[in-house]
């Protein structure tokens, strides 16, 4: 069983341990600059080719005085743009304090671990600690505190070696979990059981009214027939990633495709030959729900060898 360290002399102990570790593995350091909801700062961070880690104490807030730890993803890191934080596993010096994700806590055998409370959702309904624990194969650990118990997850043990690799499986599982709920691919709906989710619709649409009229954002690209018509020509009715012949006919007798652009043109991509693929719907569909980077490569050369 897990006890919260509490007591500062106990926290700052720890938090000096974690530093420890952490600067024994980020051994690299350069000036960036991180942002964060409302802000950005420039600063000097510690990194290896996983992690980026930045620390600071923030002593000055009198309701939640806490040792500020933020992580990223050195595979993003960029000096021409601002690094976001993957994720903050702050430590309150004040004792317990729950608005605050982090804590320590040691065990029957004087092992350290790191905690987060799980709460990621970041202000997004319904995206929060369940779906997070759901999505990731992250159980909480209980953990006891003033003598009640409560819940969080593990991230690692700080004097352990394997502490970074935890850290960055934390991060990373982190970084997948808000990229799908940005997407929208994870939602409110996603991991309530079966019996919530009739109550749920129910109790939106009680009457069966209509649905309203909506009004979409997404910004749509002006592409050309004829690049498009190239794509067509050079499949020639077969898929040019899974190979098979498009599913249907045409109304015209053509077999169908659909034209890819391999760099999507939302990134900056190109309307040209060079980046234009046709594709069945379903390996249309898995390039733009997974994009695999073998399917990327695979595509890149055909598209390269069929162009002018
Ligand atoms: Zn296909
Ligand atoms: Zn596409």
């Amino acid at each position: 069983m897990f006890n919260m360290v509490v007591e500062l002399e106990q926290i700052n102990k720890c938090q000096s341990i974690l530093l420890e570790n952490l600067s024994a593995s980020l051994q690299l350091s350069g000036d960036f600059n991180i942002g964060f909801p409302g802000g950005s700062w420039n600063e000097t961070i510690k990194f290896n080719d996983e992690i980026w880690f930045h620390h600071f104490e923030i002593a000055d807030d009198a309701a939640s005085p806490r040792y500020w730890n933020g992580f990223g993803l050195a595979q993003n890191l960029s000096s021409n743009k601002s690094n976001n934080i993957v994720v903050e596993i702050n430590i309150p010096t004040n004792g317990i304090n729950r608005r605050v994700a982090g804590f320590f806590a040691e065990n029957e055998m004087g092992e350290i671990g790191l905690f987060h409370r799980g709460s990621l959702g970041g202000g997004r309904k319904g995206v929060g600690k369940q779906a997070f624990l759901s999505w990731s194969s992250y159980e909480l650990t209980p953990v006891l505190t003033d003598g009640n118990n409560e819940t969080a997850i593990l991230v690692g043990l700080i004097e352990s070696d394997d502490f970074p690799a935890k850290l960055y499986q934390f991060l990373l599982n982190i970084e997948g979990f808000k990229q799908l709920a940005t997407s929208g691919e994870i939602n409110e709906a996603t991991y309530i059981s079966d019996e919530e989710l009739l109550e749920r619709i129910l109790n939106e649409n009680p009457k069966q009214k209509r649905p309203k009229k909506s009004t979409s954002e997404t910004i749509g690209y002006e592409r050309s027939e004829f690049v498009k018509e190239f794509a067509l020509r050079k499949a020639n009715g077969e898929c040019q990633l899974c190979k098979r012949d498009g599913p249907f006919k045409t109304k015209s007798g053509r077999i169908f495709l659909e034209v890819h652009h391999i760099d999507w043109l939302s990134k900056g991509g190109l309307d040209i030959p060079k980046n234009v693929i046709a594709l069945c719907p379903n390996c249309h569909r898995t390039m733009h729900y997974v994009n695999n980077q073998k399917d990327i490569e695979k595509l890149k050369s055909i598209a390269c060898e069929q162009a002018p």
